[in-house]
């Protein structure tokens, strides 16, 4: 089969990749759609030093299992349901999972892919292939509400314009009133303001320290710094920015601000696939390129660009 692979300094698409071996608990599923992100062109740079197939946001066929034939997308943390993490009911963060092309488990931007079943979610009818591929970081964005209340009168700021910062501004923004994004993009900008959302660049005059809540989407160093320069004492941050390597932050305005931080990563499948089927969020038009996957490198680079937003892979040959 066809499939990009990163190896040690190297990724390339490998045309003859024998097809994955499903295990146990595992289905093959036919992948007909996957979508570049910011996080696989983080592990070409060296984040968690990922080897393997790429790829993480895909929608394809399931060829076996209760789904055999239908429209699958699948979560990506494959857990052992074993230990006592997953027992406790926090089974993404089970310390013996694997994850769908980020830690070792191959990933979907290939022919054919390897998924444990019990990740797996049928894809309702009324939904595309073009939109279902945007299940996992629209469930992503999901898990913000997931982690914080919000009661709907919160200021809501969403730093970063790109692709994740998107979706979550469209989330944030079917549950509160007052969601303000801020990037450094026009052309993106613009975009988010034909969706509805207010927006402002990064070098306009911000009020300083006054919002309840700021989301990190920059995918960038300045992120969080930028993030404590807005939020209000007490207030909180969310931080979706995963950086390759280590960041300096001088810490001590998180005790005297009393601010709380919140990792937030992987989200509800279910509540992604409901607000796709009845377009609470409109992914469309983040879709700038596609790409087929015997041309998977010229995805890679594309998705790099600047003014680019989602590149999506397709795999009919
Ligand atoms: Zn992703
Ligand atoms: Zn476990």
């Amino acid at each position: 089969m066809r499939a990009i692979v990163l190896e040690t300094d190297d990724v390339q698409v490998d045309m003859v990749r024998p097809a994955p071996i499903p295990a146990a608990e595992e289905v093959m599923v036919r992948v007909t759609r996957a979508g570049v992100c910011e996080t696989d062109l983080q592990l070409i740079k060296g984040y968690m030093g990922f080897r393997g197939v790429l790829g993480h946001e895909f929608v394809g066929v399931a060829e076996s299992g209760p789904f055999a034939g239908q429209r699958v997308v699948g979560e990506i943390n494959c857990a052992c349901w074993q230990c006592n993490t997953c027992r406790i009911g926090f089974p993404t963060h089970c310390p013996n999972r694997t994850v769908i092309g980020i830690l070792n488990h191959d990933g979907a931007f290939a022919d054919m892919i390897a998924v444990p079943q019990r990740n797996l979610h049928r894809v309702p009818d009324a939904i595309p292939d073009d939109i279902a591929v945007f299940t996992e970081p629209v469930a992503a964005a999901f898990q913000i509400p997931a982690q914080i209340e919000i009661a709907g009168t919160e200021r809501i700021v969403v730093l970063g314009d790109g692709r994740l910062g998107n979706l979550c501004a469209q989330v944030l923004a079917s549950m509160a009133d007052d969601v303000l994004v801020i990037g450094k993009h026009r052309e993106k900008l613009a975009l988010l303001e034909a969706m509805g959302l207010k927006t402002a660049l990064l070098s306009d005059d911000l009020p300083q320290r006054s919002f309840d809540i700021v989301v990190d989407c920059t995918g960038s160093e300045s992120g969080l710094p930028t993030a404590l320069k807005l939020v209000r004492p007490r207030g909180t941050i969310v931080l979706k920015t995963t950086v390759a390597g280590t960041q300096t932050l001088a810490w001590a305005p998180f005790v005297i601000d009393e601010v709380t931080l919140v990792g937030s990563r992987c989200g509800p499948f279910d509540r992604a696939l409901n607000a796709l089927e009845h377009g609470l969020v409109d992914v469309e038009p983040l879709i700038t390129d596609r790409f087929n996957l015997s041309n998977g490198m010229m995805a890679l680079r594309r998705a790099q660009e600047k003014g680019v937003l989602k590149v999506l892979l397709e795999m009919e040959a």
